[in-house]
């Protein structure tokens, strides 16, 4: 095929104060009745009010879920499709990291099917999403997974993930303030960072990868490598935050268009097994799964290389590749997250379990530049425990 179907959907603000846009967005839709979906911590912490006193003080009737846990089970997904179906609620707002983006545009497309969430899942489900649903606008409080731009919607299940995946699940607006990252601790910020990083690099070296998709992730690769161990280091950097929620931005939007591979299906088991967070088992997985695919795509591990400071002018590209490697690896350790599977307390008898759910990751894997099969992935794993 010669040419590429993008999506570079929705209509989206981005940048310090982008929130004051969230009235007017919601004007044109003249809801009567708003469901605002989020996390208790952004409660606590009194972000999500940012969003919802306005819409209050102008009229508007609110109501607010905060039920949603990190990496979402099926189980949180089925309990808010039921209540977004009962509620009769016009309008559905996403705020959060991506487990409350993800809920959120899950319940405003399912509020008007009918069925269980398990129902449409990409893996086992048996029905289609076939209507638009509720006008949604996603906002985005961690700089990671690029939900607010992407039709997936992740749940978490017994050993592994699975997703529910529909243009129609795209956000209607999304409002990309980085303003709303500052207080995301240091761990996070770290493990959502990586995300973006992964959702770029998979990007740029995944067969579907486009001249398109290559100039936005080599964009994010750019933002995210000069600015994220700032970011780590001062929470309150204004620069590096902006700089990485324009990353997320720009990686979420290669991905969905370009594909992520490897990292994210080996990753799915490692959070299904052992609810490891997200962004911690593609950080933790990077470096190996990169190093294993080095050799089939050298001269794009170069301009990986590039792209996050390093300079490959006088190397090889087999040099450059190699030396990628071991600077993804440097930024992964530097930003804390550890960097073998022992530093999450996976046992070695795990790897086998893991591996036979990463090779269910059929979607995923297909996309790898090298092709890995059940002994690769094996040999990854392996090498991803003993560190070497
Ligand atoms: P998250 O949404 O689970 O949030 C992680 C933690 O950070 C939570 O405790 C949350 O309360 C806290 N937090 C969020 N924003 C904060 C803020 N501004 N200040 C303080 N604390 C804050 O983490 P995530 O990594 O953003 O999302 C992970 C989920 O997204 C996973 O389920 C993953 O599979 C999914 N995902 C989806 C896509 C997609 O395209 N839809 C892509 C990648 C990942």
């Amino acid at each position: 095929m010669s040419f590429a179907k993008l999506v570079f959907t929705p209509l989206s603000y981005t940048g310090w104060g982008a929130l004051e846009q969230l009235l007017p967005e919601v004007r044109n839709f003249s809801p009567k009745k708003i469901l605002v979906i989020t996390d208790p911590v952004l409660e606590k912490i009194g972000l999500v009010q940012r969003v919802t006193n306005p819409l209050i003080e102008h009229g508007y009737d609110v109501e607010l879920y905060t039920d949603v846990v990190p990496e979402p089970p099926l189980e949180v997904g089925e309990k808010l499709v039921s209540f977004t179906r009962q509620g009769k609620f016009d309008m559905v707002i996403g705020v959060g990291g991506g487990s409350a983006m993800d809920l959120a545009k899950l319940a405003a497309v399912l509020a008007v099917h009918e069925g269980t969430v398990a129902d449409y899942l990409n893996l086992t489900g048996t029905k289609k999403v076939h209507k638009k649903g509720l006008p949604k606008i996603l906002i985005p409080t961690t700089s990671g997974t690029g939900s607010e731009v992407t039709n997936i919607s992740v749940l978490s299940l017994d050993t592994t993930k699975d997703v529910v995946t529909h243009d129609y699940l795209l956000a209607d607006v999304a409002i990309v303030d980085p303003e709303l990252t500052v207080s995301v601790p240091p761990r996070v910020t770290a493990a959502t960072g990586i995300d973006a990083l992964t959702h770029a690099v998979e990007a740029y070296v995944s067969v579907n990868a486009n001249p398109i998709t290559d100039g936005l992730a080599l964009q994010a690769i750019r933002l995210i490598g000069r600015s994220l161990r700032k970011a780590v280091e001062n929470g309150n950097d204004k620069q590096a935050r902006i700089d990485m929620s324009n990353g997320s931005y720009l990686a979420g939007l290669a991905f969905f268009n370009a594909g992520v591979a490897g990292v994210h299906a080996l990753a799915y088991p490692l959070g299904g097994q052992f609810h490891i967070p997200h962004g911690e088992s593609n950080a933790v997985l990077l470096p190996y799964v990169m190093g294993y695919i080095r050799k089939s795509c050298t001269k794009r591990m170069a301009d990986i290389l590039n792209a996050l400071g390093g300079n490959s002018t006088y190397l090889s590209e087999e040099e450059a590749s190699y030396k990628c490697v071991e600077e993804l690896e440097r930024l992964v350790k530097d930003v804390g997250i550890p960097n073998t599977l022992g530093g999450f307390d996976i046992p070695e008898t795990a790897l086998e379990s893991l591996t036979q759910d990463a090779v269910k990751q059929k979607r995923l894997l297909a996309r790898s530049p090298l092709p890995l099969l059940e002994d690769d992935i094996r040999k990854i794993y392996q090498s991803a425990f003993t560190g070497v």
